[in-house]
């Protein structure tokens, strides 16, 4: 399952607080936004760097993305969800990652662990794409506005499906479909 961010507030703080041996990614000063992760050492595709942190919530508990604090909102497949504060919450997103989140089970419970999509060299930034669920297309390419640098970027961190269709092509497809 391809894993969302739900919600995304960019006025979250620094986890300097959090204790972790985050051996494969070092978190530094990013050209893209604030801070943001990068390969410690040469990565091999396919490895789990480090996993998402933060508060977990229940299914049908999900936070109200309007209310301070929630940061990186991940919504995994059993309907959970984990508010990200840890180092993993710092990579940033763009249109072409390097890396992707994937879920793992463990003690327990759905995990989801950052991996690397492709061989990185050392001193590469990690980032993901977001595909941020959002209301409108306008809070897609408005607040969610990407300029990551990418050949192929798309213009924002929102999911791409959500607003894969115009409203010309919707009116098109309306006009010539079956009555
Ligand atoms: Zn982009």
């Amino acid at each position: 399952m391809l894993l969302r961010l739900q919600g995304l507030c960019f006025s979250f703080s620094n986890p300097a607080h959090e204790v972790e041996m985050a051996l494969k990614v070092i978190a530094r000063k990013s050209g893209l936004h604030g801070r943001g992760l990068f390969a410690a050492s040469d990565l091999a595709a396919g490895e789990r760097l480090i996993e998402y942190k933060g508060k977990r919530y229940a299914a049908g508990d999900l936070p109200d993305m309007k209310i301070e604090g929630v940061t990186k909102f991940l919504g995994l497949s059993d309907g959970t969800g984990i508010d990200g504060t840890g180092w993993a919450a710092l990579a940033n997103h763009a249109c072409e990652p390097n890396c992707e989140l994937r879920e793992h089970e463990g003690r327990g419970q759905l995990r989801a662990w950052l991996h690397a999509l492709r061989d990185i060299k050392q001193d590469e930034e990690l980032v993901w794409d977001y595909r941020l669920v959002v209301k409108s297309r306008k809070e897609a390419y408005s607040r969610w506005a990407c300029a990551c640098g990418a050949p192929s970027c798309r213009g924002t961190m929102a999911n791409p499906e959500l607003f894969s269709k115009t409203r010309k092509d919707k009116a098109k497809e309306q006009a010539s479909s079956p009555q």
